[in-house]
């Protein structure tokens, strides 16, 4: 099936070429043509499908009559109005409806809190077909009597599993209280819960219901890949994984704000260019980080889940679980993140031990074994990548080398620490044996080789001094 096929206006098929579009996705071609045909929908769409586009243009289509170029503010009420669960998928829905409508001239506007509320007043002043807002914010316009919704003919609530999720159903039921009842609903939900159905039968007219992805699946082509790690590992792992797969991007979820902001921090530490998005950072602090990690300024975006919602950046191959989420749709959100309109991405999850019960619910929810598979690579001592970088190679490969492989020098006079007393391949020896499983062989090698190193070392007559700490003592 092809766009043209469809039945849209010629300025919109003309802004879905200028994006490069080919072909409908499989929600575009099943959506489009009810919403043009006036029909409710309720749609289970996940992530990546496309769904902004199946949505957004029959809108643009049906308001396209309206389209004027009038200055008065009365030639533009609002006529659509979408609302979503975030800020960021906010600003993103609203992105895509100008770009699809760019060759019409309707008015749009972007309602969400966090941010100034002027600017949105004056736009909402001048006149706005389409309104994108979060719940919050729009009934403060609400009750600011700074917009009004009597004329609205179309309504997308978007993500509303997620809307459900964050507590929004009052404030939901409230905004359709206030929208007149002859109109047009289209509801999408990566998830078909209860209360979906619910809110569906209470607020939709005989919707047609809409499923292009099997009810909770993952993206079939994300690749998913788990791996067993302690948490005081998982920065370390991570840091080699983005090595080893030589990440161009990725984003990385934490289960929390302050695990965001702390692996943020060490992050960068180690050398990679790196920002945080969570709740507590600034709106304008959100989207400027958005904003650089689109323009692949930043190599790595670690995020809550909240903050991520909605995230849309073209091509990401990569997406990392730092924790798994608890919520296991969460999962299905996340990893959504790639692989987004039939591009292939890879989902890992690093696993803690305390993880299981997350793991478990996930497995079911995918209905996927998701088996832990050992790390691939070898993984390198803890040293930050910046400090590797800098140090000069020959210090560099000394450090990776156990200390015995190297010409022991000879034990000072008075029995003072040696150089022999230091060897250590300390990542190494200190993981336990589930983790040297998981290591595989070339990592194996490398602790016989030390056991080896520190047979010969045993030899020397610097071993025979007491313990490091006691040498310490002597010497203070
Ligand atoms: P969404 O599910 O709406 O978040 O869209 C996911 C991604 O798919 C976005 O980057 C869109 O630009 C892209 N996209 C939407 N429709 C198409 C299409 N027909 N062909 C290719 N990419 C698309």
């Amino acid at each position: 099936m092809s766009f043209d096929s469809l039945g849209l206006h010629a300025e919109i098929l003309r802004a879905v070429l200028d994006s490069g579009y080919e072909n409908p996705t499989p929600v575009q071609a099943r959506a489009i043509p009810v919403v043009l045909s006036g029909r409710d929908v309720l749609a289970g769409a996940q992530t990546g499908t496309g769904k902004t586009a199946a949505f957004t243009l029959p809108m643009l289509n049906k308001l396209q009559p309206y389209a004027n170029t009038s200055a008065s503010p009365a030639r533009h009420p609002v006529r659509a109005l979408i609302l979503t669960p975030t800020r960021e998928l906010c600003d993103q829905v609203f992105e895509s409806v100008n770009t699809y409508g760019k060759y019409l001239p309707l008015r749009a506007t972007a309602v969400f809190g966090g941010v100034d509320m002027n600017p949105q007043i004056e736009s909402l002043r001048k006149g706005s077909e389409i309104v994108v807002a979060t719940p919050g914010r729009l009934l403060d316009h609400v009750q600011n009597k700074t917009i009004n919704l009597s004329q609205v003919e179309m309504l997308v609530l978007d993500e509303a599993d997620r809307m459900l999720d964050m507590g929004f159903i009052l404030d939901i039921r409230r905004i359709l209280g206030l929208l007149p009842a002859r109109r047009q609903t289209l509801l999408f939900s990566a998830t078909f819960a209860p209360e979906i159905k619910k809110l569906a039968e209470d607020f939709m007219q005989n919707p047609e219901t809409i499923e292009v992805a099997r009810r909770n699946a993952t993206n079939e082509s994300v690749t998913q890949c788990l791996h067993a790690a302690e948490p005081d590992k998982k920065r370390r792992v991570l840091a080699h994984l983005i090595r080893h797969h030589e990440m161009q991007q990725v984003i990385v979820f934490t289960r929390t704000k302050l695990m965001a902001e702390r692996l943020a921090r060490e992050l960068k530490r180690d050398g990679f260019d790196c920002e945080a998005i969570h709740g507590d950072r600034t709106q304008q602090a959100r989207l400027d980080t958005m904003a650089a990690f689109k323009e692949q300024k930043l190599r790595v975006l670690v995020a809550t889940d909240v903050a991520a919602r909605g995230l849309d950046i073209n091509e990401l191959p990569f997406v990392v679980n730092f924790e798994l989420p608890t919520n296991p749709e969460d999962y299905v959100h996340r990893i959504g993140r790639t692989g987004r309109a039939g591009a292939t991405g890879v989902a890992i999850s690093l696993v803690g031990p305390d993880e299981d019960k997350s793991l478990s619910l996930i497995r079911r929810l995918t209905g996927k074994p998701l088996e832990l598979t050992p790390v691939p690579g070898e993984l390198r001592d803890g040293r930050g990548e910046r400090e590797r970088r800098e140090a000069p190679q020959r210090e560099y490969r000394e450090s990776r080398e156990p200390r015995a492989e190297r010409e022991p020098r000879p034990p000072r006079e008075g029995g003072r620490r040696s150089d022999i007393l230091q060897v250590e391949t300390p990542l190494v020896e200190r993981r336990n044996g589930a983790d040297q499983a998981a290591l595989g062989g070339r990592v194996a090698g490398a602790i016989q080789h030390f056991h080896r190193a520190r047979e010969v070392a045993r030899e020397l007559p610097a071993l025979l001094l007491p313990p490091r700490y006691e040498i310490a003592k002597r010497e203070r």
